[in-house]
């Protein structure tokens, strides 16, 4: 699990923010973490050396939906056993993933990942750091969760951005609350989408002119993207999380939008949006 609750306050902590956290801090939340789904003990599992993410193990309820992602008790007892923190692990790479094909329809975890996406041709602006030998990348799908949890400072990661590293936090935007000297950047927009025009538009109808924020599918996708997603007439009820990667344009009536031609550039939560269907 990449995230727990604090059986006390409540409060929700990630593997990379305890991983980061002093020993003094770590020791201070020990027997204190549970499932947020089922509430039972869970205990952090350190970065090992040989390349694992930090995470979280629980000994879950039997139906908890959070149980899959137990690793085996010998790979467990290997990763306790792994004392030692390295200077990379703040640092991470994006993997730009295509969810919208059905191989990857089940496959909803996270994985470690090294290198770069499944296919050769993407564009990672993101590149790996040379001067690191081991690099993380992360989904954005797992960066979305983290936006949606209000966690994205906390991760105390930096992101590698054209051979510059910032921090996760100043690339990763809500397009919520975008302003007017944003027009232009390019990033991580996250946040709800409402309806779509079942063509180009998604979070853009013209009967629901509300949204300040669209993204535009580009024609060479779109017919995968919609045979893939399948049409929802009407709002979508409280929402669909997204979280695309471009340039932000605007349109003249003053609306911005990310225009979308690779598919690995955008992620949608699709359990939340097949709910929608009727
Ligand atoms: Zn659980």
């Amino acid at each position: 699990m990449d995230v727990v609750k604090h059986k006390n306050s409540e409060a929700i902590y990630s593997s990379y923010q305890v991983q980061n956290m002093s020993e003094e801090e770590q020791l201070e939340i020990k027997g204190l973490l549970i499932c947020r789904e089922c509430g039972k003990n869970a205990w952090f599992r350190k970065k090992s050396v040989d390349g694992k993410e930090p995470c979280f193990s629980a000994k879950h309820d039997d139906e908890c939906k959070l149980k899959k992602s137990n690793n085996s008790t010998k790979s467990k007892e290997n990763r306790m056993s792994q004392n030692k923190r390295e200077a990379d692990t703040n640092v991470i790479g994006i993997k730009f993933k295509d969810y919208f094909s059905n191989i990857l329809l089940l496959e909803d975890g996270e994985n470690t990942t090294e290198g770069s996406g499944k296919t050769g041709n993407n564009k990672n602006i993101y590149d790996k750091d040379p001067t690191q030998s081991v690099q993380k990348n992360w989904t954005l799908k797992r960066i979305l969760d983290y936006a949606l949890d209000n966690t994205l400072e906390k991760q105390g990661v930096m992101i590698t951005i054209n051979k510059k590293k910032l921090p996760l936090e100043n690339i990763v935007h809500s397009w919520a609350s975008l302003n007017i000297n944003q027009g232009g950047i390019q990033g991580l927009f996250w946040g709800y989408l409402h309806s779509s025009d079942n063509s180009i538009w998604i979070n853009s109808d013209k009967k629901y002119p509300y949204n300040n924020f669209s993204i535009k599918l580009s024609e060479n996708i779109k017919k995968r993207f919609w045979s893939f997603m399948g049409k929802i007439e009407g709002e979508w009820e409280n929402g669909v999380p997204a979280i695309v990667f471009g340039q932000i344009k605007k349109v003249t009536s003053g609306k911005y939008y990310i225009e979308v031609d690779d598919l690995s550039k955008l992620y949608i939560n699709q359990r939340i949006y097949k709910s929608n269907s009727k």
